[in-house]
């Protein structure tokens, strides 16, 4: 009678151990899920920023070759096309804070002030390549936790299927 009690009793102990063992590896495979859709989350963050510096990049080269204004604090505005190739406007106050502005126009720099505008771009270039890298670095963290997740996944399913295993003797 003993024997037959000591039975069912490790018997319903194996199948509670592999049910929490079960329930435990989907805890840690929905966590490794969790940390590889944060990181996707932020590959994509990384690589918007990357094109948006780009993109930047491209706009600036092009206002610098046409001409624009620029006053102290960065603001920007373009050439007035009232004067559409003629180079009439010697001056211009800023339209939001009212500084002077300084005409910028790349054929009419010093050989000083085009190494310094290339040096920024390169320097700017150089922010996108890492924000690239660095993303790709993330790539493959997330990899890792997706397969860290299908891992544990698998360990899950062995669990239940052994607890049904056990179930069926
Ligand atoms: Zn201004």
């Amino acid at each position: 009678m003993f024997r037959i009690i000591a039975k069912w009793y490790a018997k319903r102990q194996y199948i509670w151990r592999q049910e929490v063992d079960a329930a435990t590896n989907e805890l840690n495979a929905g966590l490794s899920s969790k940390l590889s859709t944060e990181k996707r989350a932020l590959i994509d963050q990384l690589y918007k920023e990357a094109d948006d510096i780009d993109k930047r990049i491209e706009e600036f080269s092009k206002m610098e070759t046409i001409g624009f204004w620029q006053c102290e604090n960065g603001h920007e505005e373009h050439l007035s096309t009232a004067f559409a190739g003629v180079e009439l406007e010697i001056s211009r106050t800023c339209s939001t804070c009212e500084q002077p502005m300084k005409h910028t126009r790349r054929d009419l720099m010093t050989g000083q002030e085009q190494y310094e505008s290339d040096k920024e771009r390169k320097a700017a270039e150089d922010v996108a390549d890492n924000k690239r890298a660095q993303a790709k670095a993330e790539e493959e963290n997330a990899d890792g936790s997706d397969k860290t997740a299908k891992y544990f996944r698998d360990l899950a399913k062995n669990n239940r299927h052994l607890a049904d295993k056990i179930r069926k003797l």
